[in-house]
C-alpha cells in the first residue's frame, strides 16, 4: 500500500511537471507600425492619398514599401526613409504640394 502511494505521488508530480508550453501565450507583441498590414502585403495607390511620394517625388504607383497615417490620411513612401522624412515635417510636405 505504501509503495503505490509513493506511485501515484510520483505520478502526480509527473503530470505537474508535463504542463504544456502555457508561457509562450504571454510573450507581449511587438509594437506594430500605424498601418496594420501583414508582412509582404504590397500597397497600393488606393490605399494612400498621396499620388506621389512628398520626400523623394517619386509617383507612388512606381511601388510603395512603406506608408503612415498624418491627421487621418494614409500617405504611401517608396522607402522607409522617405517616411521618416515626411514625418520630421509634414505640415511643410503638405504645404508645398
Ligand atoms: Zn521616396
Amino acid at each position: 500500500m505504501k509503495s503505490l502511494m509513493a506511485l501515484f505521488a510520483i505520478a502526480m508530480m509527473t503530470i505537474a511537471c508535463n504542463q504544456p508550453e502555457a508561457e509562450n501565450k504571454s510573450i507581449p507583441n511587438e509594437k506594430t507600425s500605424e498601418m496594420p498590414a501583414p508582412e509582404g502585403t504590397p500597397y497600393t495607390t488606393d490605399m494612400v492619398v498621396n499620388a506621389k511620394d512628398y520626400a523623394c517625388g517619386m509617383p507612388t504607383s512606381a511601388g510603395i514599401s512603406d506608408t503612415c497615417h498624418y491627421e487621418g490620411k494614409a500617405y504611401g513612401f517608396c522607402s522607409s526613409e522617405c517616411k521618416a522624412e515626411f514625418q520630421k515635417d509634414p505640415a511643410k510636405y503638405l504645404a508645398s504640394n
